[in-house]
């Protein structure tokens, strides 16, 4: 069966763990990638083919190509940098996913629209600066990993600063102190089953070395450079399970298509009290699955392989082809 399909995707983000795991589950794998980047990838021995580009853009020119060759594209987080939202709706290659899914995700107030039926906990919304009674986060739209945020610690300095901030469009977003956890799950449409394949906190510049250089004044920053491992204190998994089941649930009834399934991500911030509050969801595979290419402490608990999220997304391909459902899983 697994010769019915090649595992594709783009050369960057969680390429090597999705074709690593496409292997691992005996799938062909084709990579596409820039150039620059080909003798990179060339290293690795489960990757059988690839096909050059010379910049995301040109992804729709190779579309027939990847069509002729049976491909399957494993979507990952350079797919909606570099494509963007239509550009990911236009491809007509089979593509792993729920593609009604990405409107629900690609916009604020149709996220915490889901979020909040699913009765997932997230920060409070002020709808103008004159309601602010607490320290206040204020996101420009479209703003990625925290460039172009502020931080104010109450309405004084909020109005203060806002009126210097250069997009008209934000939101003010009450500040919860506490550690950032996001958690990977897994939905599978085929088993039913939810299941956290993993966690991670961010490794971000320069929020991170700021400790390294006590007497400079410096702006924080949050490009990511990498990501550690975490593992999460036992008593709060079973909640955090439920919050991912509730998300698929409430998915299932707002979302067309069958609603979330896959490989997600619910980016957290937990309390001194052990409350968990939910700034985004992610809804495809996140990169802070990578430290967990040989399988993660939660994966192990529940295979006797090493299971990634990567290869747990080709297993599930696998599944879907032999018992004739690809139609259920393929976009
Ligand atoms: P890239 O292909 O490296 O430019 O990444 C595509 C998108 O995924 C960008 O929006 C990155 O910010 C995000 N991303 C890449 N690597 C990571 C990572 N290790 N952790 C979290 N986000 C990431
Ligand atoms: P975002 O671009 O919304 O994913 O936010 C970037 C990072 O800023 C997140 O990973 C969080 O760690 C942090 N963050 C965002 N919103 C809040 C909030 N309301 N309270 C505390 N931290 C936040």
């Amino acid at each position: 069966v697994e010769q019915k399909y090649k595992i594709a995707t783009f050369g960057s983000h969680t390429a090597l763990q999705i074709l690593k795991g496409a292997k691992d589950e005996g799938f062909p794998t084709l990579l596409v990638s820039l150039k620059e980047r080909k003798s990179f990838y060339r290293t690795y021995p489960f990757i059988d083919e690839i096909i050059e580009v010379s910049s995301f853009s040109q992804f729709p020119e190779i579309e027939e190509q990847l069509i002729e060759k049976n491909a399957v594209i494993i979507p990952h987080g350079s797919f909606v940098a570099y494509l963007g939202l239509e550009g990911n709706k236009k491809l007509k290659v089979p593509y792993f996913g729920n593609k009604d899914v990405l409107d629900w995700e690609g916009n604020r107030e149709k996220q915490r629209e889901w979020l909040e039926n699913a009765k997932i906990t997230m920060p409070k919304k002020f709808d103008s600066p004159d309601k602010v009674d607490r320290p206040v986060l204020v996101k420009s739209h479209g703003a990625k990993g925290g460039y172009g945020y502020f931080l104010a610690k109450g309405k004084k300095e909020l109005k203060e600063r806002i009126k210097s901030f250069p997009d008209k469009n934000y939101t003010i977003q009450e500040y919860i102190v506490g550690v950032p956890v996001f958690v990977h799950y897994f939905h599978s449409p085929l088993t039913g089953e939810t299941e956290i394949m993993s966690a991670d906190r961010r490794y971000e510049s320069n929020v991170d070395g700021l400790g390294r250089v006590p007497n400079w004044e410096l702006e924080p920053s949050y490009t990511v450079i990498g990501n550690f491992p975490i593992t999460i204190r036992e008593s709060l998994l079973p909640e955090v399970w439920d919050m991912g089941k509730r998300v698929i649930e409430t998915s299932k009834e707002l979302i067309g298509g069958g609603g979330l399934f896959g490989p997600f991500c619910l980016e957290t911030v937990v309390t001194n009290e052990q409350k968990i509050y939910t700034i985004e969801i992610s809804a495809r595979i996140v990169a802070g699955t990578n430290p967990f290419i040989g399988g993660s402490p939660y994966s192990d608990l529940k295979y006797n392989e090493q299971m990634s999220t990567g290869r747990r997304v080709a297993k599930e391909i696998k599944l879907a082809i032999k018992e004739g459902k690809e139609g259920e899983v393929l976009g």
